[in-house]
């Protein structure tokens, strides 16, 4: 029987980030030049696949300090993390690589520049997330409120209205964020933020990619893992943007076509987390069942690239 046509709508860009990819590579590169194992605080990247890939070459992931062992490096997450926990680690005499990515970096200097002239500061995220509490963790337990939405944005209480500042998560919703950030300004007209906001340029583009395709799509598939803010936000971009079916799926065997339904296009993206062969995979599991044709709609080029540490920016090279 020939098999149903489909049309795979494939956002562009999707997938890693500059972020990602770097601490992957920190990752990659310390197993190298210091052999296994290397410790990992955390999940390097919310994605399992690439902690298994990790994993297998030797990377032990635990979630705090506690559980590294003395004499080997531990990397700090993508996601960054308390201030309290390099100075735990100095403590122990642990050698550490931070892999916090440059764009989180700059959200935290931002914070401590605030609290250094005074300002109270706003935190626009979800609270839980490692970024979060990494961020939260620049300063004073007390320093940092947290608004998570718009009602919160609405009730949140300062100390003074003139001495305040805001700053966002990096993996939010361009458009929810815009939101919060509107109903500060107006209850609070002095108050200090970037530019726009924090969120990160491959959140944004990624976001703007699935709003380009959505209202075509019948259903839409975004790779990504269910811990991963970027991702759960690009499905939640696609579902009000006219795909009300889009669906997280981690990879191809957990696609359920029953959810999927009678589709004749189907929009795939990836969060900034999920690599390519996750996509590749999904949409050979769509050849099994359909006949494929794909149209890439690209919205924008990326180039961001971040430096690695020193200490790993060359290949180890071997001395006889
Ligand atoms: S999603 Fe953005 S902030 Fe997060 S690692 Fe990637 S580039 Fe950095």
């Amino acid at each position: 029987m020939p098999k149903p046509p489909l049309t795979i709508l494939l956002a562009s860009p999707r997938g890693f980030c500059a972020g990602v990819e770097r601490a992957i590579e920190i990752v990659e590169r310390a197993l190298e030049k210091f052999g296994p194992p290397v410790y990992v605080r955390h999940e390097i990247v919310h994605n399992r696949f690439v902690v298994e890939t990790l994993e297998a070459k030797g990377a032990v992931f635990v979630e705090e300090l506690s559980a590294v062992p003395p004499g080997v490096p531990v990397i700090f997450s993508a996601h960054g993390v308390p201030k309290q926990v390099p100075a735990e680690a100095q403590a122990r005499n642990l050698f550490y690589l931070d892999a916090t990515c440059p764009l989180v970096s700059k959200v935290h200097r931002e914070a401590e520049r605030h609290a250094r002239i005074g300002r109270q500061i706003i935190l626009i995220g979800h609270a839980g997330h490692p970024e979060v509490i990494g961020t939260m963790g620049q300063l004073p337990e007390g320093a940092i409120l947290l608004v998570e939405n718009a009602e919160d944005a609405r009730t949140v209480q300062v100390h003074d209205p003139e001495n305040l500042a805001f700053i966002t998560q990096t993996t939010l919703s361009v458009d929810d964020t815009a939101e919060m950030v509107a109903i500060l300004q107006r209850r609070f007209p002095h108050i200090h933020g970037p530019k726009k906001e924090d969120i990160c340029y491959a959140t944004t583009n990624r976001q703007q990619a699935v709003k380009a395709i959505a209202p075509q799509c019948d259903a839409m598939l975004v790779v990504g893992a269910p811990n991963s803010s970027n991702s759960q936000r690009l499905v939640e971009v696609a579902r009000k943007l006219g795909c009300p079916n889009a669906l997280l799926v981690q990879r191809a065997s957990d696609i359920d076509w029953d959810r999927v339904g009678d589709v004749s296009r189907l929009g795939i993206t990836a969060g900034a987390s999920a690599p390519e062969i996750l996509v590749e995979e999904v949409i050979e599991a769509c050849r099994i069942r359909f006949e494929v044709t794909i149209r890439e709609v690209t919205v924008t080029s990326e180039s961001v690239q971040f430096k690695l540490p020193r200490i790993l920016a060359k290949p180890s090279v071997a001395t006889a």
